[in-house]
Parts: structure tokens; sequence; C-alpha cells
């Protein structure tokens, strides 16, 4: 369509020839932004040839081609093979060498410890799991094992010839990733758990300390922006409920890290009390500890007992619920029901793309969902397929009956590792060079 604007039509060229950029920014800042850009672009697209990149960036061939031979000379970029079937001069695709670069991702679960290291493409090298006695379930008194099981995580990558490009833990609680503290949601007290680390071992180049339900939004934003999805909601069925909020692809964290405390809100004032002091809150009608009690009452207060109780709790319930007893069925039914119930509360005020649902929601999903979406399907004040708008987690490959934590666990770790790629694709060459 003509530009319709007389003034511009008239108005001439502007005259570049003497543009300077603005002073600050050097021609080293310039080129640091370009590689960004250039490694944006590939990861972006998974790979891309150096014309492509030209095209996309709007840099010169030989400005790409200059920027291209730096990543690949450090190792943050590989060719792949030429196709056989190209016509004219063959152009080499270029991929992130993922494979090469590695993070270690500590998951601080309520009665666990999970260390893991994995290359950048998913591969997992090493994984450590410590099941928490009831007497150090504080991370506090868990700084020296976390420490030390990062240290030996750090050696594995050195022996598997993996450059370790950054750690990332896995919290429950309110974290501020900036800073890389951990608050208590009841005291305030901060807890600097990157920097104790970072001090402990000063060779690791980065420690970020986030909240784990949004490690899994990161997770799942990841598995689905190829598809369009810019705003997801992330729910993690735990003891209590995790949310994660990405808008606009980015983790919507609010302005203290609060953003995505969904648990309290009160959805039936007629409901079980709440350790807040209130009564009917989404976790007392969602929470693992809640549905436990109502669907297996006799076995519940036994298996709370247990340290890294929640596993075994949701075999429990599978096994249940696959043996058609009609109580577990019924206390499923109503937990999907409150479940849907909450989530439209949040997608009217969100409008998000998708929500996925994971933790031991996944492991119960046959007999939870379909309340959930009739729920969601009432309670939407715009037109929705809740089928489609509301899905289950797919990020563990592992049959559902292996439990609910191998769920969580897999998004944490997709999380980590996209928070890990993300500042490798911002400073490769820092990362690379390391
Ligand atoms: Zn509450």
């Amino acid at each position: 369509m003509p530009n319709s604007d007389p003034a511009a039509e008239t108005m001439a060229p502007p005259d570049l020839s003497g543009y300077q950029p603005p002073r600050m920014l050097g021609n080293s800042d310039v080129r640091l932004h370009n590689l960004s850009v250039v490694m944006r672009t590939i990861h972006t697209r998974a790979t891309c040839t150096r014309a492509e990149l030209a095209r996309a960036t709007g840099l010169t061939k030989t400005a790409i081609g200059g920027l291209v031979n730096d990543l690949l000379d450090q190792g943050v970029l590989v060719e792949e093979e030429f196709s056989a079937h190209r016509v004219g001069r063959p152009s080499a695709p270029l991929r992130i060498a993922r494979e090469r670069f590695a993070a270690v991702v500590v998951d601080i679960g309520a009665t666990y410890l999970c260390t893991t290291l994995s290359d950048l493409a998913g591969q997992v090298h090493t994984r450590e799991t410590d099941l928490a006695s009831s007497q150090s379930l504080r991370v506090s008194d868990r700084i020296e094992l976390i420490t030390s099981r990062i240290g030996a995580a750090a050696a594995a990558a050195r022996d598997n010839h993996l450059r370790l490009v950054g750690v990332v833990v896995a919290a429950h609680g309110i974290t501020d990733a900036h800073r890389g503290i951990l608050r208590r949601h009841t005291t305030k007290d901060e807890l600097d758990i990157a920097g104790q680390i970072s001090e402990q071992l000063p060779g690791i180049p980065f420690v970020l300390v986030e909240n784990d339900a949004n490690l899994a939004a990161l997770a799942e934003w990841e598995r689905y922006r190829t598809d369009g999805v810019r705003h997801l909601i992330s729910l993690s069925g735990e003891l209590s409920i995790g949310a994660g909020i990405v808008l606009d692809g980015r983790l919507h964290e609010g302005r203290s890290g609060y953003a995505g405390s969904f648990s309290h809100i009160t959805l039936d004032p007629a409901g079980p009390e709440c350790t807040c002091g209130r009564s009917g809150c989404w976790r007392t009608l969602v929470g693992l500890h809640h549905v436990l009690r109502n669907a297996l009452p006799e076995v519940a207060t036994g298996l709370e007992q247990i340290p890294g109780y929640a596993p075994i709790a949701v075999d429990a319930l599978i096994a249940a619920a696959q043996a058609e007893n009609k109580q577990v069925l019924d206390a499923l039914a109503t937990a999907g029901h409150w479940l849907g119930e909450g989530t439209a509360n949040i997608v009217n005020a969100l409008d998000p793309d998708l929500v996925v649902v994971g933790g031991y929601y996944a492991a119960v999903a046959p007999w939870l969902m379909p309340a959930a979406h009739d729920a969601l399907g009432n309670g939407a004040l715009m037109p929705i397929d809740p089928a489609q708008l509301m899905v289950v987690s797919d990020l563990n490959s592992a049959p559902y009956r292996q439990g609910a934590a191998d769920v969580e666990r897999a998004r944490v770790l997709g999380g980590g590792l996209h928070c890990v790629t993300e500042r490798l694709i911002e400073t490769p060459l820092a990362l690379a060079s390391l």
C-alpha cells in the first residue's frame, strides 16, 4: 500500500554520511551485541546458513562471516554437513554446539535434593539424589551439601570434556534471580544462596537462583514457543500448588518475585482450613496433601511420616484409581473440578495461549483432567476449547506411573537449561573462553 502521508513524498532521504554511533557504544560493544544477535537468530531457527543470517539480521555478509568465524573458533557454533541436494554454491547450516556446554541444575525439593549435570542439548550426564531427613529440610542447613554436590558435578563436567557455563538452583519460595537470593515467606529473611556457592566454588561462571515453578514455566514455553505460544501459565501439582507465568515470551515475576502465588486465592469459603488462617484456599482443594486425605484417609497419616512421601502417595493414588476405587476416583474428580475452577480465574485474568499442568497433576491426569476441563469450560468468560487451552506436560517421556517427581524434575531441569542457554546466547564468547 502506497504511503498516503503527503509529507513523506516530499521529504528528502536522510543524509547518513556523517552519522556516528553514540559515543558510549564502542566498536567492541557493537560486536558483542551482534554476536548475541547471531546467536539468537540461530537459536530461534535451530539451524541457519550465513546467507539466512545476513537476511534475518540486516548485517552484511562480510560482517556475518567474521562473527560466525569467531563463534566457530571458540566452539560455540558447529557447521552441519552440506546438503547434497542443494543447487548452486552450498551454504552449510550452522547450529549452536549445545552438546559441548553444560549446566548444573540443583532442584531443592521439600524432601529431596536433586543435582543434575546436563549438557545444553538436554543429555543428562550425572544425577545425584539425596533424600532429606526431617531434620535437614531447611535450605540454610543444606548449603554445604548443595555446594559439595555442585563441586562433584563440575568435576564430572571436566571429565566429560564439557564446558560448564552456569549453575541454576531451583527452590520453593520467593526468589530474586538477579541477586541470587531466596526469601522466606514467613520471616522475609533473605538467604544468599548464589553468594555462598560462588564464594566456595569461585570457578563457576554464574549461579542463578530461581523459583522451581518459574523454571517449569520456562521449560514449557521453550517446548511450545515454536508453535507461536507467547503467553503461557504453568501449574505444578505438589503438596501446595506452584505456578509460573510467561507473558510475551518473558517470565513475569512481578515487583518482588511474588507473581504466580495463586495458592491462597479463595475458591470455597466453606472449604478446609488453610495454614494462612483462612478457609478454602486453592491449595487446600488441589494440593496433594489434601487430595490424599480425601482419597485414602486410612493411609494418609502413615504416609505423611515418610520423608519424600509425595511420589509414594501418587503411586498409591494411581494404583487405587486403576483399581476403580470409588473414593479415590471421587476425590480426584473433585480435585479436578477445583483445578479447573481456579484455572478459569487465571484464564479470565490473564488470557493466556496455553495452560500446562505438571507435577502430580500429570501423574493422575486421566482421572483429574475431565473434571478440570468441564469446570474450566464453564468458568471461562471467553469462548475457549478447554482441552486445547489446558494440557498436561509431556516434557517427561517416562510413563506417568513412574511418579510425580519425574515430571517436575524434567520441567525444572528444562527451565534451568533454558536460563543457561539464554546466558550463552547473550555472552557467547565470554562464557565459551572460560
Ligand atoms: Zn491459604
